[in-house]
């Protein structure tokens, strides 16, 4: 989280504008909250470069719920969607929909342990209901960096790469992250989507699953998380103030410094080797074995570097480089490699 988003979010604890009161405080009808809601759907756009054939929605259950609703919604009995497998929530994305409707799997690169991306599909039909892709795929360390063609509405997660970079989000019928990585607290999830995609969505489903009830009562069909799309709202402006060519910029030299560091290294040993495969917000290596694995973790643990582990399904390291983390972290994580390697060869 940028530090000014948790200045700002702290202080509204304590008291909300001129309210009076704390931010948990103010009831998701207020007119404040109203504001609040207004002005992250306007900044929402503003940063996408879409205009109001998108609708744009706050919602609650995180990322998953958004795998169930999405094939709820979108996935009739007789069709089918595609889904393209390229790391755990991709896969995961696809199994909640497989246990609602037909949900192909078009490409895969689940047997080399997701260390490359698959081969985009040669056609996307566009008899599918949609085509689910996942941007950034967060464990294993691969992300798109160009987009195929689809005939198909494309639908994406974006949870761990929104804002991070110049994107055309015009590609796409519907776009959604949970908050917790690059767009504020857990808690809160974004969905955007395009009006003439949205029209296809069933009605008769339960009010809180159904993405039309949801926009129709515009992100306030039940009690909202308050203070979650309020502190989306900080990290929003936080990133229009510092402007998403400057961000892209600067997560590249992140990126880059680190990979470098790794592909030059006799200890660490990236875990995706094809670099236009390459996510440049969460940085996947390993070492030779598990004892050095060990070694190191105590080492970067001693010099105050947390939370490099990796994801408990991949192993290894990995080094999420959000929005929020600084040139300077990564410089000082890097040291810390060398040095390390210094001392183990
Ligand atoms: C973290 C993450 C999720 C998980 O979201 P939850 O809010 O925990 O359900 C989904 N997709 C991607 C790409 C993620 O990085």
């Amino acid at each position: 989280m940028p530090a000014e988003v948790l200045h700002e979010a702290s202080k509204a604890v304590k008291k909300f504008g001129s309210t009076g009161s704390s931010i948990l405080e103010l009831s998701h009808r207020s007119k404040e909250f109203m504001d609040i809601v207004e002005e992250s759907k306007t900044l929402v756009k503003q940063l996408c470069g879409i205009g109001s054939d998108y609708d744009v929605l706050w919602m609650q259950g995180g990322g998953r719920l958004q795998f169930c609703m999405i094939p709820m919604n979108f996935l009739d009995a007789k069709g089918a969607a595609g889904y393209l497998d390229t790391g755990h929530w991709a896969d995961e994305a696809q199994q909640y929909a497989a246990n609602y409707g037909k949900a192909d799997v078009l490409a895969s690169s689940k047997k080399a342990n997701y260390n490359h991306l698959p081969e985009w599909p040669k056609k996307v039909p566009a008899s599918l209901s949609y085509l689910h892709i996942t941007t950034n795929n967060t464990i294993y360390g691969t992300q798109w960096q160009t987009i195929g063609e689809s005939g198909a509405p494309l639908v994406a997660d974006m949870s761990s790469d929104i804002f991070s970079g110049k994107r055309d989000y015009t590609r796409y019928a519907m776009f959604y992250a949970a908050a917790q990585k690059n767009l504020g607290a857990a808690g809160n999830t974004l969905a955007v989507i395009r009006k003439d995609f949205l029209a296809r969505a069933k009605n008769e489903l339960p009010p809180m699953l159904s993405y039309k009830a949801n926009v129709k009562e515009n992100s306030i069909l039940n009690t909202a998380n308050v203070f979650g799309v309020y502190v989306s709202l900080l990290t929003l402006r936080w990133i229009k103030e510092k402007g998403i060519a400057t961000i892209e910029k600067e997560n590249k030299a992140k990126a880059k410094l680190l990979y470098d560091a790794l592909d030059s290294s006799k200890v660490f040993t990236p875990h995706v080797k094809e670099k236009t495969h390459r996510s440049r917000m969460n940085v996947c290596f390993t070492t030779a074995n598990a004892k050095q694995e060990k070694a190191f973790l105590e080492f970067c643990d001693a010099r105050d570097i947390t939370g490099i582990k990796g994801h408990r399904l991949a192993g290894g390291f990995r080094a999420s480089l959000y929005n929020a983390i600084e040139l300077s972290s990564v410089e000082r994580l890097v040291a810390v490699m060398k040095e390390f390697e210094a001392q183990a060869v």
